[in-house]
């Protein structure tokens, strides 16, 4: 039996409840979420995130790569179009966690296997990978900071989801970008 085939029955049941009504393009909560694809790091569970709450993108790691700056970068271009009147448009929530599997790319016998079988930047794998969330959650917050194709009007902050307490910690509290006027972000 195909692995989805469960999931498809929920979604059966989604469907058959209208779980879809009542969910906009525009978010309830003005929030642009980052974070790893891990099983356990889902945002509808640790932040109660539901359907029409806000922007999720995961991916290994949840590392601001050139395609999330991307994703940022359109999001925030088509709020502007949204939100014409200036002020704040959204903030972007880069969430690491502790036991990341991407903490795998920092062990050089694996990184070289993979490396080598896919022909992957080796160094870039090593650089992807989060041992040490709060540090990596930083970097990441002023990938973000210092991106000038996103709005001046959208603010960054940085936070660490502890798998085994369920808690998450801001490391760096909502900032303005550093292109920023200061008068549209206040
Ligand atoms: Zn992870």
């Amino acid at each position: 039996m195909p692995h989805i085939d469960p999931l498809l029955d929920r979604n059966r049941e989604f469907a058959a409840r209208n779980g879809q009504e009542g969910a906009s393009i525009m978010p309830r909560h003005p929030v642009f979420v980052v974070t790893c694809l891990d099983p356990r790091t889902d945002p509808a569970a640790f932040l109660g995130v539901e359907l029409g709450d806000s922007m999720v993108v995961r991916n290994a790691g949840g590392r601001v790569t050139p395609d999330v700056l991307r994703d940022i970068a359109f999001i925030g271009a088509l709020a502007e179009l949204q939100v014409s009147t200036g002020g704040p448009l959204f903030e972007v929530a880069v969430i690491h966690h502790s036991q990341c599997g991407t903490a795998f790319l920092a062990a050089e016998p694996f990184r070289q296997s993979f490396a080598s079988r896919t022909g992957f930047d080796e160094a870039e794998l090593a650089a992807q990978a989060v041992t040490d969330p709060e540090h990596t959650v930083l970097l990441d917050v002023e990938r973000v900071r210092s991106s000038a194709t996103i709005s001046a009007r959208v603010t960054v902050s940085g936070h660490v989801y502890d798998v085994e307490t369920g808690r998450v910690r801001t490391i760096v509290a909502a900032s303005p970008m550093h292109h920023a006027d200061e008068r549209m972000v206040a």
